[in-house]
C-alpha cells in the first residue's frame, strides 16, 4: 500500500502545505508535484520543499473503513452504522440536553465548501459553537486588526507590497515559513534596495536576508514597537494628512508617550537604543512600510495583542493603511486558514464576518438556510474544549486533532475523555481518534474538489487527482449526509460547485465569484456582485466597518512598566522555551522515537555543561529528552525547540520558562549549575 500504487491524475489544483497557495500539479515525470506556471500566485511556477512533496506518503497510515466503539475497542461498521449512530447520539443530545450541548471543530486545513457546511449544520441544529483552529494561532492579530478596521484579514496583497520601501518583519520567519511568498515578493524588493528589519529572539533565514535584525527579548515586541512610536514621533515623520483624515485619538495618542521613558524602555527589550532609531529613520524615510506578522508576535503569552495594536498604531501614524506597498500583513499558517473564517466556521460570525446577531446577514442566511440561525455567539473551540463534560456533552471533530494542537495537550486529552460521544472524521489515527466513539474516514487533499482561500484573500481551484482510498469518503459528502440526517432537508447541493454557489449568496464578500471565474484563476474578496475583479487593497477610502476613521490607541502604562522579561516566568534559573518551524517538514515529531533538537545558545549551554550534540533533558509539563545544537544565533536565556515538542513540554504551563539540563554522563559539569541565571 506504499505510494507507488497510487496514481494521481495531472489536474490544476493547489498547494495543501502554506497559506501561500502555489498553484501545482501531479507530474508522471517526477512522480511528485511540480509548480504551474502562469497560477496566480507565484506565476514563475516555483515549489519550495514542501510543496514538492505534497503528494508523499498520502497512503500512509490511513484511515479508510468507518470505525465504532463497542465494549472499550474501535471496530470496523458500515457507512450505515457509523452514520446511524452519530445522527442518534447527536440528535439525542440535543433532544436531551438542547443544541448548545454540542462543538463543532472545523479545521483550517479543509475547503470552503467544508468548513461552510459544517458550519450550517452546527447552526440549523441551534448552536453557534462552531470554531476552527486558525483563530487560536491568529487571535491576536485578528481580533486587534478587526477592532480598529473591522476586518482581521491581510490589508494588502503580496503582489503589493513588494512595492514597500521598508519591511517591518516580526514574530515570523516567513523566508522559512513562507518561502515562495517571500522569495518572489519581499526578497526582490529588499535586492533593490528596500530596507527588511527582523524583529525576532532568534537570527533565521529571514534574518539572513535583513539589513537589521532587533532581537528582542521574548515578551518585549509591543515595548519594542512602542519604542518604534516614540522615535517616529520625535523625528515627527508623521503623515498628518493621513492622520488628520482618517485617524481619530492623535492628542491623546502623542500625550500618551510624554511619561514614556525609552531609555529605560530600550534597556528593558535588550536592543541598542541607537539601532531602533535608525529603524525609525528608515520607516519616516520609506514611502511605503509593510509590516508582517506571523503567530511568533501573536501568540497570546508574548502579549501578543499588544504588539498587533503598536504596530497598528505605527502604521496609522505613518500613513501605511489603505495603499499599496505598506498595510498589516498576517502571514497565515495553513493553506485554508483565511476561508475558514471567510465562511463562518467560527462561533461569533456568520458567512462573510457579520456578527451571529446582525439582523440583516440573519435574514440572508434564513432564506437560504430555511431556517434561523441562533442569536447568541457561541463557544469558541478553548471555551467549548473547557466544557466538555459539563455543558458540553457531544462533539464533532473534522480533520483536526485537537487533542495534541492545542497548548494544552494532557489537560485536553482528559476533556475529550469526559464527552458523551465524540464523532471525529479524519484521514489517519490520531490521538483525537483514540478518544472518539464513533471515526469516520475522510478524504486527503488531493482527493477532494472545491475551494481554498490563500493568505491574500484569493480564491482558488482545489480539484480531485484521486478517489478516497478503499471505502473512505470525501469529507463533504459525509458532512452533507449527515446534514440530511440530523435536518431532516436536503441540506446541502450534491456537488461543491452547487454548495460554491449557495456560499456566494450568504456571503457577500464572495458574491461575485463562480466555479467559471475560477476555471483558470483566482478570485480575490471582496468581490461583491457584478464586480469583475476582486478588491487587492482593503481601507482604501473607508474601513471595512464602514469607518473613515480608525482610532489610535494611546500607550497604556503598563505597556512600558509590564514590558520587560515579563515572558520568563516562575523559574530564574530556567531558558525560555520559543518554538520554530523548518522549512522542509520532513522533521521528526514526537510519535516518531527520535530526540528533538535543542537549539541553545553556547554560554547557556557551557553554564549547564551541555555540548554540541550532547544530550540534555528539559522538564517541563512532560519531560522531553533532546539534542543540543550549539547556536551564536539564539538569544541568550532561550532555546528554541520544534512546535510538537514545546506544546508538549508546556501544556497547561502559565510560564515558558524550564529547567534545561545535560543528561550527559561524561559531562563535567555539576547537574546543579542548572541553577545559572539566564541574564
Ligand atoms: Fe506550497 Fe507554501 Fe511552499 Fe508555496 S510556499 S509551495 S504554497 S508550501
Amino acid at each position: 500500500d506504499g505510494d507507488d500504487s497510487r496514481r494521481y491524475a495531472p489536474v490544476d489544483t493547489v498547494c495543501p502545505s502554506c497559506s501561500v497557495g502555489c498553484g501545482l500539479r501531479y507530474s508522471d515525470r517526477t512522480g511528485g508535484a511540480v509548480g504551474r506556471e502562469g497560477a496566480p500566485v507565484n506565476p514563475e511556477g516555483r515549489l519550495c520543499p514542501k510543496g514538492i512533496e505534497a503528494f508523499d506518503g498520502l497512503d500512509e497510515n490511513r484511515l479508510t473503513t468507518p470505525l465504532v466503539r463497542e465494549d472499550g475497542e474501535l471496530v470496523p461498521a458500515s457507512w450505515e452504522e457509523a452514520l446511524g449512530r452519530v445522527e442518534r447520539e447527536l440528535g439525542g443530545l440535543v433532544d436531551a440536553h438542547g443544541p448548545d450541548s454540542l462543538a463543532f471543530l472545523g479545521a483550517p486545513r479543509c475547503t470552503n465548501e467544508e468548513n461552510y457546511l459544517f458550519g450550517k449544520l452546527a447552526r440549523m441544529l441551534g448552536t453557534n459553537n462552531v470554531d476552527n483552529r486558525a483563530r487560536i494561532c491568529h487571535r491576536s492579530a485578528v481580533t486587534a486588526t478587526t477592532r480598529r478596521f473591522g476586518c482581521g484579514a491581510m490589508t494588502n496583497t503580496l503582489e503589493d507590497i513588494s512595492e514597500a520601501d521598508a519591511f517591518l518583519v516580526v514574530g515570523s520567519n516567513p523566508a522559512a515559513q513562507q518561502p515562495i511568498a517571500f522569495d518572489s515578493y519581499v526578497r526582490p524588493a529588499v535586492n533593490d534596495g528596500a530596507t527588511l528589519v527582523h524583529v525576532d529572539p532568534r537570527a533565521n533565514r529571514t534574518t539572513r536576508a535583513a539589513d537589521v535584525h532587533l532581537a528582542a527579548r521574548p515578551g518585549t515586541d509591543a515595548l519594542l514597537v512602542n519604542l518604534l512610536v516614540a522615535e517616529l514621533l520625535e523625528l515627527d515623520a508623521v503623515d498628518r494628512e493621513f492622520v488628520e483624515a482618517r485617524t481619530t485619538g492623535f492628542e491623546a495618542f502623542v500625550d500618551s508617550f510624554e511619561a514614556f521613558d525609552a531609555d529605560a524602555g530600550a534597556e528593558r527589550t535588550g536592543v541598542d537604543r541607537e539601532k531602533i532609531r535608525r529603524v525609525a529613520r528608515a520607516i519616516g524615510d520609506a514611502d511605503g512600510t509593510a509590516v508582517i506578522v506571523g503567530t511568533g508576535a501573536e501568540a497570546p503569552d508574548h502579549r501578543g495583542t499588544e504588539t498587533v495594536d503598536a504596530l497598528l498604531n505605527l502604521l496609522l501614524l505613518t500613513g501605511n493603511v489603505g495603499r499599496r506597498g505598506a498595510g498589516m500583513n498576517v502571514l497565515r499558517g495553513l493553506n485554508n486558514e483565511q476561508g475558514a473564517n471567510d465562511v463562518g466556521a467560527r462561533p461569533t460570525t456568520l458567512p462573510g464576518f457579520d456578527p451571529v446577531d446582525d439582523s440583516e446577514a440573519r435574514e440572508r442566511v434564513a432564506a437560504e438556510w430555511g431556517a434561523d440561525p441562533p442569536t447568541d455567539p457561541g463557544l469558541s473551540e478553548l471555551e467549548a474544549v473547557r466544557a466538555f463534560g459539563d455543558d458540553v456533552r457531544g462533539a464533532y471533530v473534522l480533520g483536526e486533532n485537537p487533542a495534541v494542537t492545542r497548548m494544552e495537550t494532557q489537560f485536553v486529552a482528559r476533556k475529550f475523555e469526559t464527552l458523551d460521544f465524540l464523532v471525529v472524521q479524519d484521514i489517519a489515527p490520531s490521538e483525537t481518534v483514540e478518544h472518539a466513539d464513533v471515526v469516520l474516514p475522510g478524504s486527503a487533499w488531493a482527493e477532494k474538489g472545491g475551494t481554498v482561500t490563500n493568505l491574500d484573500r484569493q480564491v482558488q481551484r482545489m480539484r480531485a487527482a484521486a478517489s478516497p482510498p478503499d471505502s473512505a469518503r470525501r469529507d463533504i459528502d459525509v458532512v452533507r449526509e449527515l446534514g440530511q440526517r440530523l435536518t431532516g432537508t436536503t441540506f446541502a447541493a450534491e456537488t461543491p460547485e452547487g454548495v460554491f454557489k449557495e456560499l456566494t449568496r450568504v456571503n457577500p464578500l464572495y458574491a461575485g465569484m463562480s466555479y467559471a471565474g475560477l476555471e483558470s484563476g483566482s478570485q480575490r474578496w471582496p468581490f461583491p456582485e457584478g464586480a469583475t475583479e476582486g478588491v487587492g487593497v482593503l481601507h482604501r477610502d473607508r474601513f471595512m466597518n464602514g469607518e473613515k476613521r480608525a482610532p489610535l490607541l494611546p500607550i497604556r502604562e503598563t505597556d512600558d512598566a509590564e514590558g520587560g522579561e515579563t515572558d520568563v516566568g516562575d523559574s530564574p534559573s530556567g531558558l525560555v522555551v520559543l518554538t520554530r518551524t523548518r522549512l522542509n517538514e520532513g522533521r521528526s515529531g514526537p510519535d516518531d522515537g527520535d530526540a528533538p533538537e535543542l537549539l541553545v545558545h553556547p554560554d547557556d549551554a557551557a553554564a549547564r555543561g551541555i555540548r554540541d550534540d550532547g544530550r540534555v533533558v528539559l522538564d517541563g509539563a512532560e519531560r522531553v529528552d533532546a539534542v543540543a545544537s550549539l547556536s551564536a544565533e539564539v538569544r541568550e536565556g532561550t532555546v528554541f525547540l520544534d512546535a510538537e515538542w514545546a506544546d508538549r513540554l508546556l501544556a497547561g504551563r502559565e510560564s515558558r520558562t524550564v529547567d534545561v539540563r545535560t543528561a550527559d554522563p561524561n559531562s563535567d559539569s555539576d547537574p546543579k549549575s542548572t541553577s545559572t541565571s539566564t541574564s
